[in-house]
């Protein structure tokens, strides 16, 4: 019952370099745009104050993540920043996509790479920042990183940004609600207020 042509139920994946605002437009998509469906990753990370289980992320600890994986139950995974594991569940996505659903992965670009070979007909959008200098002002502009860890945060960054050639479709974040609406009609999907700005 999908559109495997490119109509809306097709998978997309959504990857960019750090600080880009990946989390902030997917969950920007997830409120105004309920008919998108939203992975929900499995990660090994502890959650952080206001974090719900099964809603931003599924907490698991590392043997049960280990479980998943070697039961071929993730789509893909990786470790993130060098430090915790983060898989996206493969059931429910096919569930989505067998109901016809607009299905999205907010996922890593080694994540996304995964994905590009076991689902080669999926969508893959790049979340772009509108500069280098802007990127650069996410990175830093927290101030909660010493020099050394910025550095290292930055060097990734623009490594990551070389990757968006090998995307379908570049979205760039200068505003989230602009690069939401960006993303679903990239998907296919009509864009709600685009012009009633
Ligand atoms: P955070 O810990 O800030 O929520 O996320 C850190 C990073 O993990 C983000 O770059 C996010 O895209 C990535 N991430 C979240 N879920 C997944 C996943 O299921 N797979 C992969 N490969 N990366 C993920």
């Amino acid at each position: 019952m999908g559109t495997p042509d490119g109509g809306p139920s097709r998978l997309t994946v959504l990857a960019g370099p750090t600080a880009v605002g990946k989390g902030t437009v997917s969950a920007d998509v997830r409120e105004r745009y309920p008919q998108v469906w939203l992975s929900v990753s499995a990660t090994t990370r502890p959650p952080r104050p206001g974090e719900v289980d099964g809603v931003h992320y599924h907490f698991v600890d590392e043997a049960r993540f280990d479980e998943m994986a070697a039961a071929g139950d993730l789509l893909e995974w990786a470790v993130v920043h060098g430090r915790h594991r983060y898989g996206t569940p493969r059931g429910p996505v096919e569930g989505a996509l067998a109901q016809g659903r607009a299905a999205l992965l907010e996922i890593d670009l080694q994540g996304a790479r995964q994905v590009r070979r076991s689902m080669p007909q999926a969508r893959f959008v790049f979340l772009a920042p509108p500069s280098w200098e802007e990127l650069v002002r996410r990175l830093v502009g927290r101030g909660t990183e010493d020099a050394a860890e910025r550095e290292r945060r930055l060097a990734t960054a623009r490594t990551e940004l070389a990757a968006e050639e090998e995307f379908d479709v570049t979205v760039v974040n200068a505003d989230v609600r602009q690069a939401g609406d960006d993303l679903v009609s990239s998907m296919g999907l009509t864009p709600r207020g685009a012009s009633s700005a």
